[in-house]
């Protein structure tokens, strides 16, 4: 049995050496540090859904103010799977949220900032259905916190760092990525339909509630009252529901209960109103000639 290594978007091109909670490292990072901020000074940042989450309300913007002024986009899987990239201050390496001080929304920072210097990812191995979850440290010149006497495990760091609830937060759609490239293409290529859902599921959380509170999704999906209320209210189940909801439209898992008959009915209507439209525009064209023609006294 061999091992099948899917490195999550965090991943580096380091060969690893894995890690488990247990394991203990040898770093420290504090303010008082000769190389405080440089890392934050040549920045290479993955952005995860509970991450933007985090920024755009620490910046008081909107998702897509948020993703316009901050990010940048690339392909999460070298080809078309949307992924966003933190963007650094102009011509340079800089992150835009570092100050004289430091990091700027220090709280409310992204999973791989909290990290550093540690790198995370997920394998699954074959014939396993679950992942496992593993970690290794990035060694880079500038940083000297590998020098820094103190001890801890990957699991005290972890807690330290306030890297759980991202993690727990974001897990489902780690899984969905790590799914999308180990099955290549036994999953078919998603239309630009899928891709656009992808986006707004994982990166714009206000249009994705605004999908959600929508006619036709209430046509489709099968949720009760307190579940809708939850997912108005509370983001961070947005995001864990986001990743059931690509479950179902990448993979066609089936992960929100649908209603009998959905489809069909959706369909049908679908038809419907493009009927309509056709005859509408048929009598617009028709009043449009006539009335311009009789305006211009064509008739
Ligand atoms: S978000 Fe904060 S911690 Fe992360 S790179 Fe920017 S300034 Fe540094
Ligand atoms: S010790 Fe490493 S992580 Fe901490 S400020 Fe220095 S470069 Fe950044």
């Amino acid at each position: 049995m061999s091992d099948a290594p899917e490195q999550n978007p965090f991943a580096t091109p380091l060969i690893p050496i894995k890690l488990s909670l247990d394991d203990t490292i040898q770093f420290n990072c504090h303010k008082g540090i000769a190389c405080f901020n440089k890392c934050c000074q040549q920045i290479d940042l993955t952005l995860a859904p509970y991450d933007i989450v985090r920024l755009k309300n620490r910046l008081g913007l909107g998702t897509r103010e948020f993703l316009a002024q901050y990010t940048v986009p690339f392909a999460l899987d070298g080809q078309e799977m949307p992924g966003i990239k933190m963007r650094t201050k102009d011509e340079t390496t800089v992150c835009p949220l570092l100050i004289e001080e430091g990091c700027s929304v220090y709280e409310d920072r992204p999973t791989a900032c909290r990290y550093y210097a540690l790198g995370q990812m997920a394998m699954r191995k074959m014939g396993s259905a679950t992942d496992e979850e593993l970690y290794f440290v990035v060694k880079e010149d500038h940083c000297l916190g590998h020098q820094e006497p103190r001890k801890l495990t990957v699991g005290e760091y972890r807690k330290e760092q306030g890297v759980e609830d991202y993690d727990a937060i974001n897990r489902g759609w780690r899984q969905v990525i790590l799914k999308k490239r180990s099955s290549g293409p036994t999953v078919g290529k998603p239309s630009t339909r899928s891709y656009q859902l992808f986006f707004m599921a994982s990166y714009d959380m206000d249009t994705f509630l605004k999908f959600i509170l929508s006619e036709g999704f209430s046509e489709v999906y099968d949720l009760d009252e307190a579940t809708f209320e939850l997912l108005k209210n509370d983001e961070a189940e947005r995001v864990k529901f986001g990743a059931r909801f690509l479950k179902q439209v990448l993979f066609g898992e089936l992960t929100i209960p649908v209603k009998q008959n959905a489809i069909e009915k959706r369909v049908e209507k679908r038809r419907t109103e493009i009927t309509a439209r056709q005859a509408n525009e048929k009598t617009s064209d028709f009043d449009a000639r006539y009335d311009g023609s009789a305006e211009d006294g064509n008739i």
